[in-house]
């Protein structure tokens, strides 16, 4: 999948500009993935793309890094400036940029950078550069929502396997486990998580899969995810094992109601804390308000939790090429937890859904 760094190059220069950024400072992370394509270790050796506001982009590598680096989808497009173990990577830093100007750096950078940084450049000023990377990767191109639905895809069909297969007499771990392979078997490059929440686990909205063994009469929470060129899916969906009691079937019923409720809310131009409120009001109508103890949902690409954040309080507008999940649940301490979890894109006519496995309940062996 040929992404088109040039141009997301150019338009983070630009953003930079209108930021009042000289430049923007990003080593190893989801930005530096986003504007390079290149997935460059996570070490303590410093490598830092500076993208500047005017003229070409500049990489800072180890020696050791450069032949990887070179050969990564940009590196065509980037001057490298390469420094070797034994020296102090922000003498290069102190060298090749000028002080007292206003740097955009990473989000995720270290501290023990960002601090090398500051050292190297001591009358500049440091800001978060997602004042200019959200609003690049906020919004998906073609290329990220088919990498998204296929993503997506391989969610659904490892859901399907897994619930011909059956849960009941298995531990959690062990679900997990086959949900992880599944995706990999199903078309992603590697998983990211799978929760498996049983029975009263259920009610911990991010339980680890443990040692519990799935029995008949549980509902059990499935949220699993994979990466596809990078992209993530991060689908959930919450299975009965033998025939559901009335009480489960009615949360669950709710759940999908206010599933639902969220997605037809979705349009260009519509509050993204609109979205949270079209769940929650089914859920509080139905009498567990309370039960609904996080947001509707989170932007998703590189990151399984990126901006757009759908919550409360956030009223920046919905906008075509934007991503994320929209995930109702109801809790149940000591009892159990129901989740619903889609992926969504904006179109100019509302959602598209990136995944399609059956929202109704499920019922497995
Ligand atoms: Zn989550
Ligand atoms: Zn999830
Ligand atoms: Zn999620």
């Amino acid at each position: 999948m040929g992404h088109d760094y040039q141009n997301r190059l150019a338009r983070a220069a630009k953003e930079a500009a209108a930021a009042n950024l000289d430049a923007l400072v990003i080593t190893p992370s989801p930005d530096l993935l986003y504007l390079i394509g290149y997935d460059a270790p996570l070490l303590e050796r410093l490598t830092a793309l500076i993208a500047r506001a005017s003229g070409s982009p500049l990489l800072i590598v180890p020696e050791l890094e450069r032949p990887r680096a070179a050969v990564s989808p940009a590196g065509k497009l980037l001057d490298i400036e390469t420094w070797r173990d034994g020296e102090d990577p922000f003498d290069v830093v102190a060298r090749v940029l000028s002080d007292g100007q206003r740097f955009g750096a990473a989000d995720r950078m270290w501290a023990m950078h960002l601090l090398g940084f500051q050292r190297a450049l001591p009358s500049s000023t440091f800001v978060l550069a997602s004042v200019v990377m959200n609003r690049l990767r906020i919004r998906k191109d073609e290329g990220e929502v088919e990498l998204l639905g296929r993503a997506g895809r391989s969610a659904d069909d490892t859901f399907d396997v897994i619930t011909r297969e059956g849960l009941s007499g298995q531990r959690e771990e062990a679900i997990s486990r086959k949900l992880s392979e599944l995706l990999v078997q199903n078309g992603c490059e590697s998983a990211a998580f799978a929760i498996v929440g049983s029975g009263p686990n259920g009610a911990s909205p991010h339980h680890e899969a443990g040692e519990r063994t799935i029995e008949s009469g549980d509902a059990v929470v499935l949220d699993f995810g994979g990466r596809v060129g990078g992209y993530c899916s991060d689908m959930t969906r919450t299975v009965s094992v033998g025939e559901p009691p009335a009480e489960k079937k009615e949360v669950h019923e709710i759940v999908r109601q206010a599933q639902e409720a969220a997605f037809q809310a979705v349009r260009p131009g519509v509050p993204a804390e609109e979205i949270d409120r079209a769940a929650r009001r089914v859920i509080s109508d139905a009498g567990y308000g309370d039960r609904f103890i996080h947001r509707i949902g989170h932007g998703i690409g590189l990151e399984e939790h990126e901006h757009p954040y759908i919550v409360e309080g956030n009223s920046e507008p919905l906008e075509p090429g934007m991503c994320f999940s929209i995930e109702p649940g109801i809790y149940l301490e000591g009892r159990f937890g129901v989740r619903i979890e889609d992926i969504v894109t904006v179109t100019e006519d509302g959602a598209v859904r990136l995944n399609n496995a059956p929202r109704e309940l499920t019922v497995v062996t």
